[in-house]
């Protein structure tokens, strides 16, 4: 994996948008694992992508508030996927998935980190399209 970056970089790190998050934020396909679902969640915040967010976040936790604001001045400056190899050393459950991260953003002239593990849930859709669902996280710090 490289780390540098180019303009046509994915913004979740990934070598290009078109071939990484691209496909599922515009719905040509559906992420096969939570990591994809997360790193896909996270280009949609840094897009603003509102619509993805919401229909990525699992009925039982989706925020009834904006999640976006366009007025915060808040920039993501990048995301770093942890070896998620503690987590599958936990009981796996079918259909559920954890991926633990650290994304950097700035907000107020202020460099923050946000360390997080999320849980997933893979469910059917109103459609009845088996997917990954953003259900909560845990704050490791
Ligand atoms: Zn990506």
């Amino acid at each position: 994996m490289s780390k540098s970056k180019n303009q046509q970089g994915c913004p979740c790190g990934g070598p290009a948008l078109e071939t990484c998050c691209g496909p599922f934020i515009s719905g040509e396909r559906v992420p096969e694992t939570a990591e994809q679902l997360m790193r896909s969640r996270y280009t949609a915040y840094v897009q603003g992508n509102e619509p993805y967010l919401l229909a990525t976040w699992h009925r039982s936790t989706r925020p009834t508030d904006k999640i976006v604001d366009r007025n915060e001045a808040l920039q993501w400056l990048g995301l770093e996927v942890k070896s998620a190899l503690r987590l599958r050393q936990r009981k796996v459950t079918e259909g559920e998935d954890f991926v633990e991260f650290v994304a950097r953003f700035r907000i107020g002239g202020k460099g923050q980190r946000l360390h997080e593990v999320s849980r997933f849930l893979r469910e059917a859709d109103d459609l009845g399209v088996q997917r990954w669902f953003y259900v909560d996280g845990q704050f490791p710090e």
